[in-house]
């Protein structure tokens, strides 16, 4: 049988794009992934009020909100270990384990008429005589579509970008009984990270992960030699030695790259568009990637429903979804390259001594809160609160 769309990937962006292909009536779509379903994914599963914005629109915000940890500040250390205290006034970010978030979009799209096949790893793409893209070919038989959507993520075998990767190193843990303050994420700009961080998002009021970020190349494209567990262990020492102590582990540390990229590429091909963090849609200086992948994922199921529908050529079409992800994300991705620069200069101590100053406290809350957080956020110097980063004596005994 012939479908209209079959999808390689159900992560956030390949889900995404099945449930709005559904939601703008275009029959037959299959979803594949290579995993039975829920599965894990390595991940700080933070929300921002963008992806939130999404999971609505894809019609699982309600459980999202339901089933999800809510974050309504950020604490945010400087690498001269200064804080700054970001709180959001309008729609705070949630934490859910992708187990659960990457779910309930599957879930969505199979209740909207999807054909979900888990375990289907595929291997290859189908052409037909003139090269066009006609299916994708798993270990036991072939799913023909009248088009493909490559959405296999960050270690994609699909994706037609053949420029050099540039990657962040990540490794993380989660653990159970930390102290922390309620709602509060905390983001460590360590000068071992730099220009990069070190992370704690809790994702109970028991649990919590912790992890770093870290350039996976150096300057020159090369790989960097810096063994990731051995900075891990460093980022651990110097700022949760204490309040990890007693504390219980939760499985074993992990890690995985996440692929990024300045000026997105073509992200089509005859028969096949790419999408997510198989087209390197994800933001390099905070490594979000789950509103990018969604979003991406919006564009694609658009442009695939408007060749359908006969409202565009595919040609047109194509062209429209490369433009509108390059238009909604390249600013962004900029900004995170000066965000990076700055981070390697004084600049941000110096907004952390000035941060008591109203003056500063708006326009630098208003900068990093739309620069990290993507949403509104008004700002506190630290300490002055009850919500600075629990140390020597916690704010509040998490465990429970
Ligand atoms: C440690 C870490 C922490 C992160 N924290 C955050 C965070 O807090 N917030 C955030 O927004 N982003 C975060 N990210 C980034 C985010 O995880 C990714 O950018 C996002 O998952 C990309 O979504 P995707 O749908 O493009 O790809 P993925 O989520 O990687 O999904 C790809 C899917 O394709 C399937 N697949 C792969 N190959 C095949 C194949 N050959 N056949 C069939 N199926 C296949 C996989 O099983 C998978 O389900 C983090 C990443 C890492 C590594």
């Amino acid at each position: 049988m012939r479908n209209t769309a079959v999808i390689i990937g159900a992560g956030p962006g390949g889900a995404a794009a099945a449930v709005r292909l559904a939601q703008r009536g275009v029959k037959d779509i299959v979803l594949v992934d290579k995993d039975r379903f829920p599965r894990e994914k390595t991940c700080g599963s933070a929300l921002s009020p963008n992806g939130l914005k999404i999971a609505e629109e894809l019609g699982i915000g309600v459980d999202v909100k339901r089933l999800g940890y809510h974050i309504h500040s950020l604490v945010v250390v400087t690498p001269g270990k200064r804080q700054m205290h970001l709180r959001t006034t309008e729609g705070a970010a949630v934490v859910l384990l992708r187990k659960h978030f990457d779910n309930l979009l599957v879930e969505r799209a199979k209740a909207l008429g999807v054909q979900f096949r888990s375990e289907f790893r595929a291997t290859e793409l189908v052409r037909d005589g003139g090269g066009r893209v006609v299916g994708v070919r798993g270990k036991d038989d072939e799913i023909h579509a009248d088009y493909v959507v490559a959405a296999d993520g960050a270690h994609s075998i699909f994706s037609n970008d053949q420029r050099p990767k540039r990657t962040i190193s990540t490794l993380m843990g989660w653990w159970e009984g930390m102290e922390f303050a309620p709602g509060t994420m905390e983001m460590i700009f360590d000068k071992n990270l730099s220009p990069l961080y070190g992370w704690m998002f809790p994702e109970t009021d028991a649990r919590v992960n912790i992890g770093i970020c870290m350039d996976g190349e150096g300057p020159d494209g090369r790989k960097t030699e810096r063994n990731v567990r051995d900075v891990f262990a460093r980022f651990l020492e110097d700022h949760y030695a204490s309040r990890l102590a007693g504390t219980r582990q939760i499985g074993k540390l992990k890690g995985h790259p996440i692929s990024y990229t300045t000026w997105i590429r073509d992200c089509s091909d005859d028969g096949i568009l790419f999408l997510g963090e198989a087209a390197r849609i994800t933001h390099n200086a905070t490594g979000e990637g789950i509103f990018q992948a969604m979003q991406s994922g919006m564009y694609a199921a658009d442009a695939v429903a408007d060749v359908v529908s006969g409202r565009a050529t595919e040609a047109k079409a194509w062209a429209h979804y490369t433009w509108q992800c390059r238009q909604r994300f390249t600013f962004g991705f900029v900004m995170g390259h000066v965000l990076r620069g700055a981070l390697k200069t004084p600049l941000f101590d110096a907004i952390a001594l000035a941060y008591n100053s109203p003056s500063v406290k708006k326009v630098a809350t208003w900068a990093l809160g739309s620069a990290l957080a993507g949403s509104h956020l008004t700002g506190s110097a630290i300490p002055d609160e009850e919500a600075a980063m629990p140390s020597a004596t916690p704010s509040r005994a998490a465990a429970n």
